[in-house]
């Protein structure tokens, strides 16, 4: 029997990648394919200001993109990072996956094989980013990146709200069951802006940004990528759901992990967010930090299941919270 497709992302911006994706699976296509369709929508989407065309720069004005793509079904990988002149990482991440012996290609010789593929160069710069850095430019502090201040000492004394700030970062983060009952997943974004240039943050590492264990599930994250990718954030999710544990309450065990890890920040003050969605179907998510600081916004992720009846709509559930400390649920809002 088919299985019914699921697809899942990161934030509100998550809403048309699933719609696409879900077009692919309804279509018949793999979970893979789906992917890739959902994660170039948000890519090409000028107005996303933290993945693909239109991402923020770094600190010296140029967009660096990371992505990585995983296909469940035969367990291959594909990952770039800091293409400056790609628009669509995850595709060529997954030209790394399929044309390639290796993994993971990165900086100048990723956007040389991008362009040997024949991706066209782009200025991935949009007026909104320009604007933006420019600003950023004029009203910088002694920090050398923005957003986040690294120093240990500082951390007890931010509030959440201090520590980000609306859209200067987010990925989107995709899972996908097809009607085979394959998972897929991929992870795509501009990174943190404002970093320093050359910074790859978790979102293109397999097990931190993205996993996907076929006979399990997947999962795929979006935040602080700097303490992300510290504890395989993605990787302990899937590994979690092995031993039984709830795609929710994978999520949320690998979030009190991390904050545990960093005592200073064990109520919550940097943002961190997972999705995940196991073979069954079963979908779950957490963030340590509603909205990840911006007080106007919350943490939301998108769902959308494909109903298996050809022509019949299905519409994209927005969900917000849970949001978690070290130690407790801080909310449990609208599923
Ligand atoms: N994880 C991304 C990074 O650290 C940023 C984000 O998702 O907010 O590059």
């Amino acid at each position: 029997m088919a299985v019914e497709p699921v697809f899942i992302a990161t934030w509100r911006f998550g809403v048309p990648a699933c719609l696409a994706g879900w077009q692919k699976l309804m279509a018949g296509c793999s979970a893979l394919d789906a992917i890739e369709a959902g994660a170039n929508v948000t890519e090409d989407d000028t107005s996303v200001n933290s993945v693909g065309n239109g991402g923020l720069p770094n600190s010296e004005g140029e967009v660096e993109l990371d992505a990585a793509i995983m296909d469940g079904s035969t367990h291959a990988a594909g990952a770039v990072a800091g293409l400056t002149r790609t628009g669509r990482p995850i595709s060529v991440a997954r030209r790394v996956m399929e044309v390639t012996p290796h993994v993971m290609l990165v900086g100048g010789k990723a956007q040389e094989f991008a362009r040997a593929q024949g991706f066209p160069d782009a200025d991935l710069m949009s007026d909104e980013s320009r604007r933006r850095w420019e600003a950023w430019q004029k009203e910088q502090s002694s920090a050398a990146v923005a957003h986040f201040d690294k120093t240990p000492d500082a951390a007890p004394a931010m509030s959440p709200d201090e520590v980000s700030t609306p859209d200067d970062h987010d990925t989107i983060g995709l899972c996908a069951l097809d009607a085979n009952g394959d998972l897929a997943v991929g992870c795509t974004t501009s990174g943190m802006a404002w970093k320093l240039p050359g910074r790859v943050g978790d979102s293109p590492i397999i097990g931190s940004g993205l996993y996907v264990d076929n006979a399990i599930g997947a999962a795929a994250g979006t935040g602080y990528g700097d303490e992300m990718m510290k504890a395989c954030v993605s990787y302990r999710v899937v590994m979690l759901m092995e031993r039984g544990l709830s795609p929710e309450e994978a999520c949320i065990e690998t979030l009190r992990y991390l904050l545990r890890k960093r005592p200073s920040d064990q109520h919550g003050y940097y943002g961190a967010a997972l999705i995940a969605l196991r073979k069954d179907g079963v979908v779950g998510a957490a963030a340590t930090l509603s909205g990840f600081g911006a007080p106007d916004r919350l943490w939301q992720w998108a769902v959308i299941r494909g109903t298996g009846i050809e022509g019949q709509p299905a519409s994209v559930v927005l969900h917000e919270g849970i949001y978690v400390t070290s130690d407790k649920i801080i909310s449990t809002l609208t599923p």
